[in-house]
């Protein structure tokens, strides 16, 4: 390699930030090339993306949701117009109990992907989700890349801890889960058909998770840009930035109202269960 061509490689690494890298090794190429009649769609994230990293999540995703639709799904049926609420990464010490009010007083069912650290810690939180009728699954045992583990581990680390947790809590060990960051690998995602289990991203990202760039009116503008029947709606209730989502969420579930959407759980949008 010239001197010259040496230098090239080192700007280009050296401008590509470290989030960047991190979705810029994912990217896998769609090998297998199946009749169209054989994809049964999983659905797809809807969202326009504001930057490079987030194409190439999206991309990738979309591309597996296609190739393991009985496995990764990005959205419910499109029959009735019905929507899902979900928030990872609780419970926590103040966004959970002021989301919970919340979906109390629209009498809305919402779904909570829940970090298995924070669960033992506030494990009264995750019984109160039950309880009022929520869905429940886990997101992880300490919100780590699952692309760093093997699929064993994934489960043995990850998964089955926060169902054994999640069991104990709330008498239910859900079949279904959410990778942290909606990133997984192809042969997680084998591995975890295998085990009779599902995992559930989403087809709409609020970006509340973004607080950078993102206020309570950018949240509902953009949940309300993008919802549509069966869709799974991205939203934060533990980190960071919650308390746009916590500000957002009134307006934003009487303006899906106004639309005339109903809301569902994942369980009852997917028919997924909480029994093995
Ligand atoms: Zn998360």
């Amino acid at each position: 390699m010239s001197i010259a061509a040496f230098l090239l490689v080192l700007v280009f690494f050296r401008s590509v930030s470290a989030e960047e890298r991190f979705f810029l090794e994912t990217v896998e190429v769609f090998r297998v090339k199946r009749p169209q009649a054989e994809i049964k769609s999983s659905g797809k994230l809807r969202n326009d993306m504001p930057a490079e990293n987030l194409k190439i999540f999206q991309k990738t995703v979309n591309r597996q949701a296609m190739s393991f639709p009985e496995t990764l799904f990005l959205e419910g049926k499109s029959e009735g117009r019905k929507v899902a609420l979900t928030f990872d990464d609780g419970p926590d010490s103040w966004a959970t109990d002021r989301i919970l009010d919340i979906l109390a007083s629209y009498e809305v069912k919402a779904t909570f992907f829940i970090v298995g650290v924070n669960a033992e810690f506030y494990g009264q939180r995750v019984r109160k989700m039950k309880n009022s009728g929520h869905a429940v699954a886990g997101h992880s045992f300490n919100h780590t890349d699952f692309r760093e583990l093997t699929p064993e581990r994934m489960f043995k680390e990850q998964i089955e801890p926060v169902n054994r947790l999640l069991l104990k809590l709330t008498g239910d060990a859900p079949d279904f889960f959410r990778p942290p960051y909606g990133v997984v690998t192809d042969e997680q995602i084998r591995y975890t058909a295998g085990k009779k289990m599902r995992m559930v991203n989403w087809s709409v990202d609020s970006f509340d998770w973004d607080d950078q760039y993102n206020g309570v009116s950018e949240i509902i503008a953009r949940v309300m840009q993008y919802a549509h029947p069966g869709a799974i709606i991205l939203l934060h209730c533990g980190g960071r930035a919650n308390n746009n989502t916590v500000l957002a969420l009134p307006e934003l579930i009487q303006r899906l109202k106004d639309e005339k959407y109903s809301f569902a759980t994942v369980p009852e949008m997917l028919n997924v269960g909480a029994q093995h």
